[in-house]
């Protein structure tokens, strides 16, 4: 099982909080889907088995034409075996989703959409520099279950500047009305470089505060457990049977291949990352030598992976395969750490495994970071 994510570096206009890879220019974009299809035949041998999944994300993949995409596709069958029932997801902006844009993404065999909605309220759409408003968003949306996409993923977005819990609540109660089958939920985070973050560092934007953030994030675990969403990961809720098959894999370290710039790919003991620049990608790869990094993962990377991972998702730490896989045994202070957390209600702990309760989702980052492993003992 491993997977092919293709990252198409364009977009329509700069999102005000984005510090993904991409250009606003489109100029270069005949060349640019040239060069990836290009990598994908130059790099065909780094994966060994059949594609369980593809992920045409960005960027903004619903910007390409049908024929674009389809001309990608076909390089992508030509290339690997295929498994039968493969997961094909475009990630869509609802601006782009016109009638003929649904039906062509249909027609192509794309089976999964993944909707950047981000929020349903008008003026914090603005804000964000976003493409468009609810009333795109709702008929995009009827348009995509119209075609017959039965399994959609919608982008939610919380701490938002100004937001109160009342608009994450009129967002709530949007994105269950049109009873997506997978939402995927981040906090605003302010990257450096972004617009965002030089508003901020000015002092002219306003987030809400920590506890808001989090208050924010409790009320969407509990709204979305509420309506049959199960929490398989930190960020991303699905109703039974609908997980994010390409996600999960990066999650369970599924190998996978990143074509495009600033893509990123793992083989399972070294991860390699894609020039994050249009221009020099295209140059590379018509030199026939991709420019791109490689970072060998030593066995306490891998292990501290392992465990950001497991602890992400709702399945938690499996202590044996820990032991298994890496010869790693829970030492003193990681005891100490998992038992002083339970009695805070944020752990819950046994001899087998080890998983995050709702209040330990709300401060994962500093908890995982505290678990990591710094030093294996010599043999
Ligand atoms: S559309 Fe997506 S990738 Fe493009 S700027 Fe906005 S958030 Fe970033």
């Amino acid at each position: 099982m491993v997977s092919l994510y293709i990252h198409i570096p364009f977009c329509k206009k700069a999102c005000h909080y984005c510090d993904f890879h991409f250009s606003t220019s489109l100029k270069h974009k005949d060349d640019m889907l040239a060069a990836i299809k290009k990598e994908i035949i130059l790099r065909k041998d780094e994966l060994g088995e059949s594609l369980s999944s593809v992920y045409f994300g960005g960027g903004t993949p619903s910007l390409l034409s049908r024929n674009e995409i389809s001309s990608l596709l076909s390089t992508v069958k030509d290339t690997f075996d295929l498994e039968h029932d493969i997961e094909l997801t475009l990630e869509a902006n609802p601006d782009d989703l016109t009638q003929e844009k649904v039906d062509e993404l249909a027609q192509v065999g794309i089976n999964r959409l993944s909707i950047g909605v981000q929020t349903t309220d008008d003026e914090s759409l603005r804000q964000l520099n976003r493409a468009h408003d609810l009333a795109t968003a709702d008929a995009a949306i009827r348009r995509v279950r119209a075609a017959g996409f039965d399994n959609i993923s919608l982008d939610l977005m919380f701490a938002l500047p100004h937001q109160e819990l009342s608009s994450v609540a009129r967002d709530l109660d949007r994105f269950l009305h049109w009873q997506p089958e997978h939402i995927s939920c981040y906090g605003l985070t302010i990257e450096k470089g972004t617009a965002f973050g030089n508003w901020y560092q000015k002092g002219m934007l306003e987030v809400p505060e920590e506890e808001l953030a989090a208050q924010q994030f409790l009320y969407i675990m509990d709204r979305l457990a509420e309506a049959d969403y199960e929490g398989y990961e930190i960020s991303n809720f699905a109703r039974a049977g609908y997980r994010s098959r390409h996600n999960s894999g990066y999650w369970r370290g599924v190998h996978y291949l990143g074509v495009g710039p600033s893509a990123h790919s793992y083989d399972g003991k070294s991860r390699s990352f894609n020039i994050a620049n249009n221009t020099r990608y295209i140059r590379g790869i018509a030199s026939g030598e991709p420019l791109r990094e490689k970072e060998e993962l030593s066995t306490i990377d891998q292990l501290n992976e392992y465990i950001l991972l497991s602890l992400r998702r709702i399945e938690g730490l499996d202590l044996r395969e820990l032991e298994r896989r890496f010869g790693w045994r829970l030492n003193a202070y990681q005891k100490q750490r998992l038992s002083s957390w339970t009695a805070d209600g944020l752990v819950k702990w046994n001899d087998e495994l080890v998983y995050l309760t709702k209040a330990g989702r709300l401060v994962a980052d500093s908890l995982i970071g505290e678990l990591f492993v710094e030093e294996m003992p010599e043999d």
